[in-house]
């Protein structure tokens, strides 16, 4: 029957073969970006030295959520702005429908800057284990409170690229997983060789570049929401497996402790998952 309903038509992908690799190679690979967001992170009682790279946040709301008994990893972006303008914007039909999340927990604004960490870090674990690394970069998670310092900051010294802090960490309870920052000096060369950072070629080969903030497009790949329906799988896996655990819906009031408290401590690809959360890798 002509104009009748075909699932094909909304559930596959057809036409333009080429396109649509290219479009499924993008999402894997924003998946794979997601996955691997390096949120600064320290230990109760260390600390570690890095300089703001960009200072307008990357801004976003985020569902932190409980999944296998961890939080590590698990941040999403929420879609519910997206759904709304899904009614009338075809290229968002992806998010038509809500954002499955917020049923289940409040999603909080935050936002990101890049900062490149200068203190040395010695690798225990992966491929690399014994290396020391250092000039690596990661992403300073700002939840309202930090966000508003970051602006008054900012406002007192015009820019914060170049910015040197010294965060460090106290406490477990209480105190962001990215610690307390202090202002050191502001840094007017970034092109100074004991900066520089590591990076790959175009031919994939190692090599040290100056340091630069994670750009626009870096940003959207990191924070790339999944689509309403893979959303809607996972509440319901999610749901599933907070039956009984009684980890579901219980908050500490030490939410920034608890949201980034699994977070690994940056560098190179290979050296996220699995860790237990005191341990940065
Ligand atoms: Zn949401």
């Amino acid at each position: 029957m002509s104009g009748g309903f075909n699932w094909a038509d909304y559930g596959s992908e057809q036409g333009d073969l080429e396109k649509s690799t290219k479009d499924a190679k993008e999402r894997r690979q924003s998946q794979n970006a997601r996955k691997r967001q390096k949120r600064l992170w320290l230990p109760v009682n260390a600390e570690k030295k890095v300089i703001i790279l960009d200072d307008d946040p990357f801004r976003i709301d985020e569902h932190s959520m409980l999944i296998n008994g961890t939080r590590k990893g698990n941040w999403f972006t929420c879609i519910k702005k997206l759904a709304a303008l899904a009614e009338d914007k075809q290229e968002l039909k992806m998010f038509k429908g809500g954002c499955p999340f917020c049923s289940i927990n409040e999603p909080y604004f935050v936002g990101f800057v890049t900062v490149l960490v200068v203190t040395p870090f010695r690798l225990e674990r992966g491929p690399d284990k014994g290396k020391t690394i250092k000039n690596y970069r990661n992403l300073l998670p700002m939840k309202l409170e930090t966000l508003e310092w970051f602006h008054k900051e900012k406002r007192d010294r015009k820019s914060l690229v170049g910015a040197l802090y010294r965060f460090s960490r106290t406490k477990k309870q209480g105190q962001a997983a990215f610690g307390v920052p202090s202002f050191l000096q502001m840094v007017t060369n970034l092109d100074d060789p004991k900066l520089l950072m590591p990076a790959k070629d175009p031919n994939g080969n190692d090599i040290t570049i100056p340091p630069v903030a994670w750009t626009k497009e870096e940003y959207s790949k990191m924070f790339e929401p999944l689509a309403h329906t893979e959303m809607a799988a996972l509440a319901k896996e999610i749901r599933a497996g907070s039956d009984g655990s009684g980890g579901g819906g219980n908050r500490r009031n030490n939410d920034d402790d608890e949201e980034y408290g699994g977070d690994s401590g940056g560098g190179s690809d290979d050296s996220g998952g699995g860790g237990d959360d005191e341990i940065p890798f």
